[in-house]
């Protein structure tokens, strides 16, 4: 039996070397105050920040490749600054160029947003990254907040979490389309975004989202076959060898505060198997998901949904091959999603 260690992070971070309003210092107390083990910044364009163990936290650096077009790449794994194109393809090629690998960051926000906040997006789905950031959770809140109703914006601010609506339907049909194409798995993460931006139209400034709140919405569990070493390169590697696999569960914070309470497992005769792994299909392949509290789950095989079931704890015996993904939702609000586990 494979025992799996998991460890929570937040991605998609922005710091003062691009628009973020923190320093790395007071991004990382956030981290250690969110109780977050690591996190990964990534700058547009900018790759300035020293990585290491701050206040004990990981803060392990990427970058957001940012063309002035569109496609935002999310690289990690790179030792030295991607200059950006304006051509998608070659950035991915100078990522790879460096040995890392690169996730497609927000590629559908929404066309329709009733504020000024201008989409970005991934506009031809035919150029493959390594993955895709399917639920980014700033992108998520501005797609639906509308700065021309006075009312509206109250209410956005004030409930913020009540925005958020998960995964868009076009990124997810993406994210399916290229898992069915490939007979690996094609990973996902959950990406913060946090910027901290402070507005000082008003006698007091005001910093909308601070990063510890941004730290307690999209997060990453990861499940390493070891505990994170206290050794900064080896965690690292181990933090992103799990990200590039898919061993993680995209978690909606707010609405799963007890992540030490989530448990996935697939398993056969033999062995066991979480999500981003493969397994061999026998007479007793088997998929648990154990929750803190009930929850509608739904149970996705090669994107289609095959079970559905309100539960805390989900079973489902398999008897076909594929891959296998778990959504799970308190009602319109997203609580996490599962990476794909590959059933052979
Ligand atoms: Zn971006
Ligand atoms: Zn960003």
């Amino acid at each position: 039996m494979i025992t799996k260690y998991s460890s929570l992070g937040v991605i998609h971070i922005h710091t003062k070397f691009s628009d973020g309003s923190g320093d790395i210092n007071a991004i990382s107390l956030a981290a250690k105050k969110a109780g977050l083990d690591w996190i990964i910044v990534s700058d547009h364009n900018d790759f300035s920040v020293e990585e290491g163990i701050y206040n004990g936290v990981f803060v392990i650096k990427g970058e957001e490749i940012s063309p002035d077009i569109g496609y935002h790449t999310l690289a990690f794994d790179i030792n030295e600054k991607i200059s950006h194109s304006e051509n998608p393809t070659e950035n991915i090629e100078n990522v790879h160029k460096q040995g890392g690998f690169c996730f497609a960051a927000h590629p559908d926000e929404s066309d329709s947003r009733k504020n000024s906040n201008k989409p970005i997006k991934w506009l031809d789905k035919k150029v493959v990254p390594d993955g895709i950031e399917v639920w980014n959770w700033f992108s998520d809140w501005a797609n639906r907040f509308n700065s021309r109703d006075i009312f509206h914006i109250a209410y956005a601010f004030l409930f913020r979490k009540k925005l958020i609506r998960g995964i868009e339907p076009q990124t997810r049909m993406w994210w399916d389309r290229i898992n069915n194409e490939m007979t690996e798995i094609f990973p996902a993460i959950a990406g913060s975004d946090a910027h901290a931006l402070k507005i000082s139209n008003y006698l007091i400034p005001v910093t909308v989202f601070p990063y510890e709140y941004c730290f307690k919405t999209a997060a990453n569990l990861i499940f390493t076959d070891e505990p994170l070493s206290s050794d900064f390169q080896t965690a690292k590697k181990q933090v992103l060898q799990a990200i590039k696999q898919g061993n993680n569960i995209l978690l909606n914070r707010k609405k799963c505060k007890k992540h030490n309470e989530v448990s996935l497992k697939v398993k056969n005769d033999s062995t066991s198997a979480f999500c981003g792994d493969k397994i061999n299909l026998d007479a007793n392949t088997e998929l648990r998901l154990n929750l803190p509290q009930k929850a509608d789950i739904s149970l996705y095989l090669d994107g289609n949904e095959i079970k559905y079931e309100k539960t805390d704890k989900f079973f489902h015996n398999i008897t076909e091959k594929g891959k296998y993904r778990i959504e799970v939702y308190n009602g319109k609000t997203p609580v996490l999603y599962t990476n794909p586990i590959l059933v052979v």
